[in-house]
């Protein structure tokens, strides 16, 4: 099991991230706000999948204003991001957000500010500092002469010291940047520093081959070493992928339960049966499954069983056919017409026992 850091305990809605809890999975609507019929449906289609907090953006007081409809229709906590306005700050907490991302040191004056902590105290809701590397103070930039971890700490410094001077520390902090060791080296050394939880995510990660790449590098990297207490692989496709990566990635990590393992060889010369399209189907059923089960869909008899026998279920492809294996013990052989239906038949049957 990972050790993970011990950092600050901070409750978004009916959710407590920091300490010893487990990493949630964050994601983001790519609808606007203020259509919030889009904005639940796609809420609510992201929970079924795993998501559990969602952010909305706000961009201007009909967006804040939507955000009560919307929380009203949804379970998930629900975070504000909020760009330099503290009115928006303010109207969407009394419109019930239950965490605003917002960084102080760029709503206007000291009296901007206060109001927005004065509201945050009042309900009780945490404000998340976000450093991206592309927008560090110029004055951070020309100090350091680069985009580095130590300008991007500054930079979060000057946020935190004004939260902290009003006796304000129900806070989360991130880190982004689309450079994968800069997001690393970042986040380590914001661990040596502050016990406030931490946002994992790399930022503008591109489309989901590269995204997937870049994020497990990054993310994986410091959920080793026990950093991160919620986490968003930013994808530029469908929000439900970047949940699904996002399980797959603490599942591979032991962070997560309930979630199915899928085990599957690259195909060689041995392989005498149409595998790809089984294994794409069986990973397709897998994702609507809630059970740590691992499943194996190999590519010849020869191997196959013996490969994967640590799977609880999996098929090794003969000529046409599949041998139907547990634990490595061969059960049967099924038609290849019958191969997904039959396995799905089996992964079912052992999470019902
Ligand atoms: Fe090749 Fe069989 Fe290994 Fe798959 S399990 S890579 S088909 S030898």
């Amino acid at each position: 099991m990972i050790n993970r850091e011990s950092t600050r305990k901070v409750k978004i809605g009916n959710i407590t991230i920091g300490g010893q809890n487990k990493v949630i999975i964050q994601s983001m609507c790519s609808t606007l706000t203020k259509d919030t019929a889009a904005t639940i449906n796609q809420i609510r289609q992201l929970e079924k999948v795993g998501c559990q907090i969602i952010r909305c953006s706000v961009l201007d007081l009909e967006d804040a204003h939507a955000l009560k409809t919307i929380k009203k229709n949804i379970s998930l906590p629900l975070v504000a991001d909020i760009h330099f306005d503290y009115k928006l700050a303010l109207a969407a907490i009394e419109a019930g957000a239950d965490k605003i991302r917002l960084n102080p040191g760029n709503i206007g004056g000291r009296e901007n500010v206060i109001k927005v902590v004065e509201k945050c105290k009042e309900k009780n809701i945490p404000i998340r500092i976000g450093i991206n590397s592309g927008s560090i103070e110029k004055s951070v930039l020309d100090k350091y002469g680069k985009n580095c971890p130590e300008a991007m700490i500054e930079s979060a410094q000057r946020h935190v010291d004004i939260l902290e001077e009003m006796d304000f520390h129900n806070i989360v902090l991130s880190f982004k940047s689309s450079d994968v060791r800069l997001t690393v080296e970042t986040f380590l050394l914001a661990a040596t520093i502050w016990d406030y939880p931490m946002h994992l995510g790399v930022t503008e990660a591109g489309t989901k081959n590269y995204s997937l790449i870049k994020s497990s590098a990054a993310l994986g990297e410091l959920l080793r070493k026990g950093i991160g207490d919620t986490i968003r692989i930013s994808i530029s496709d469908n929000p439900i992928e970047e949940i699904k990566a996002c399980k797959k990635l603490l599942k591979a990590y032991g962070l997560i339960d309930n979630v199915p393992d899928l085990i599957g060889c690259p195909t060689c010369g041995r392989t005498m049966y149409d595998m790809l399209p089984i294994i794409q189907e069986v990973e397709d059923f897998l994702e609507t499954i809630q059970a740590d089960i691992k499943v194996a869909v190999m590519g010849c008899v020869v191997n196959g069983p013996g490969e994967a026998r640590d799977a609880d279920i999996g098929v090794a492809g003969g000529i046409r056919e599949a041998l139907l294996f547990k634990k490595g013990q061969v059960i049967r052989k099924i038609p290849q017409e019958k191969i997904v239906e039959e396995l799905k038949k089996e992964i079912l049957e052992i999470i019902s026992q």
